[in-house]
């Protein structure tokens, strides 16, 4: 096999970035834009030593998951990467993407992973609550906004993302109109010149309240007046800043914001809890499937009222504030200041008054407690009845997990956006005397490849077994 060949190639599967995968004389050929079920032609473009890279010319048999894609510029746009496979078969794959990490990467057995049916959208659609459109200049001197294109920073000019909120596409409306009216330029990136860089909307699922942020690559914008006597038209809109960001690089927001007219924030629920969003504030992209999965989180701790809780990579406490409202005492841990303060505001605003944050690594804070507490109490271990750890894709650091086991929790529960990093930290987990109980993906993401999964492990006690 060489560069150029033709070949046959049944997919059976997709890799990290949706891209299909199929097999040919035992070498893996990665094929974008081909689904699981699709028997096609492929040339190959790139060989390397035990895979290959293929695009594909001729479908031969379309799989019977093919769908036609919702959004017209799917396969161009670098948001989605399965809208041409049915959501059944979305959520097949991604179960089976957690399975097959936990088997392979876990070495755990299949009794030992009695796997409950991932939890997917009713409707896999509109779900993001937040959106970031890049503008720019087209052909013709006029503003474009929409989306990058795959691996690159080509804005396709298509605004009515079906991922987000119909309300984009009038905040959008507005503002390059007021561009083309105010003659405010667009931000270049070849160049570092022009104004508008991007424009970020949220939207409270639940309360409805909109908020509009301008990132600006400069102290003034001008005639920022018409733009807010456009935009305070639309319903429920409750925020208007700019955000300035003059730096020559792919970071989104810089980190002063000014407010242009109504609040500084917007606000939104996650179950009861009520959550004040600035255009800085980390926040869940997808409120209602959070909710399920943080849900499943507080289900899997059997909190009674009277447990101690760590929830470690706390972020801004959603975990946290769920939590305490079923346990004694929450503690959270999370390494980026602000996140900390939003946590505390959030627990205040809410009137919580049992979750304490500490503000570091969540690696460098529990051993120093573990060893401060044997210190300050003659030797006597901390306690916790149950730790939580939401990790980001990395997983968690292997001291962080020797002192998981140190503490001997009843219960550790893991939430995970990858699998694969959670395969291999379970696996630690269960070789220092812990037992998977229950395991459960949630969709989180809709369209693209990304699963978050949850899981119970609880404490085996070794005297039942002697
Ligand atoms: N449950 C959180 C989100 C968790 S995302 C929420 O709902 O807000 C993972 C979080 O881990 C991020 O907020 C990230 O800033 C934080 N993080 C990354 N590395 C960390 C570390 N070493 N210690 C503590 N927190 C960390």
């Amino acid at each position: 096999m060489k560069k150029d060949d033709l070949l046959v190639l049944e997919i059976t599967d997709l890799d990290s970035e949706g891209n299909g995968v199929g097999k040919a004389e035992g070498m893996a050929f990665f094929v974008k834009d081909a689904v699981i079920g699709d028997v096609v032609e492929a040339k190959i473009m790139k060989m390397k030593k035990s895979y290959g890279f293929a695009r594909l010319m001729r479908l031969i048999t379309p799989s019977p998951h093919r769908v036609e894609a919702v959004c017209p510029v799917a396969k161009q746009c670098g948001g989605c990467q399965l809208q041409a496979m049915s959501y059944e078969e979305q959520l097949r794959f991604k179960q089976e993407k957690v399975k097959n990490h936990l088997l392979r990467i876990g070495g755990f057995s299949e009794e030992e992973l009695q796997m409950e049916p991932i939890t997917g959208m009713e409707k896999p659609l509109h779900y993001r609550n937040k959106a970031q459109f890049p503008i720019g200049t087209g052909k013709d001197g006029e503003i474009i906004t929409g989306f990058y294109a795959a691996r690159s920073h080509r804005i396709i000019d298509y605004r009515s993302c079906h991922l987000g909120v119909a309300e984009n596409e009038e905040i959008l409306q507005q503002v390059t109109e007021w561009m083309q009216e105010a003659k405010v330029s667009a931000y270049d990136e070849t160049t570092g010149r022009g104004l508008v860089r991007h424009v970020l909307t949220r939207y409270g699922f639940t309360t409805e309240e909109i908020m509009v942020c301008i990132i600006v690559n400069g102290d003034r914008l001008p005639k920022s007046e018409l733009l807010v006597e456009r935009l305070r038209k639309l319903p429920k809109m409750t925020s208007i800043t700019m955000n300035i960001n003059k730096e020559r690089t792919n970071v989104i927001l810089g980190r002063e914001v000014r407010l242009l007219w109504g609040r500084s924030y917007i606000e939104d629920y996650i179950g009861d809890i009520r959550y004040q969003i600035s255009p800085l504030s980390f926040f869940q992209v997808n409120p209602v499937q959070t909710e399920k999965l943080y849900g499943l989180a507080l289900e899997y701790a059997q909190l009674t009222g009277e447990e101690t809780v760590w929830d470690l990579y706390c972020g801004i406490g959603t975990i946290s504030l769920f939590l305490a409202q079923k346990a004694k005492q929450v503690y959270g841990v999370e390494i980026i200041p602000q996140a900390i303060e939003d946590a505390k505001n959030n627990a205040k605003i809410n009137n919580i008054t049992n979750a304490e944050f500490f503000v570091g690594a969540a690696e460098d804070i529990l051993p120093a407690y573990y060893r401060n507490y044997a210190e300050q109490h003659n030797g006597e271990n901390a306690h916790a009845d149950v730790i939580v750890v939401d990790p980001p894709r990395k997983g968690c650091d292997q001291k962080l997990l020797q002192t998981m086991l140190d503490m001997q929790p009843e219960r550790i529960v893991y939430v995970s956006c990858d699998s694969a990093t959670l395969a291999r930290d379970l696996k630690i987990l269960s070789q220092g005397g812990y037992k998977i109980e229950r395991v459960r993906p949630v969709d989180q993401f809709p369209m693209t490849v990304h699963v978050e999964t949850v899981c119970l492990l609880s404490r085996k006690h070794v005297d039942r077994y002697i």
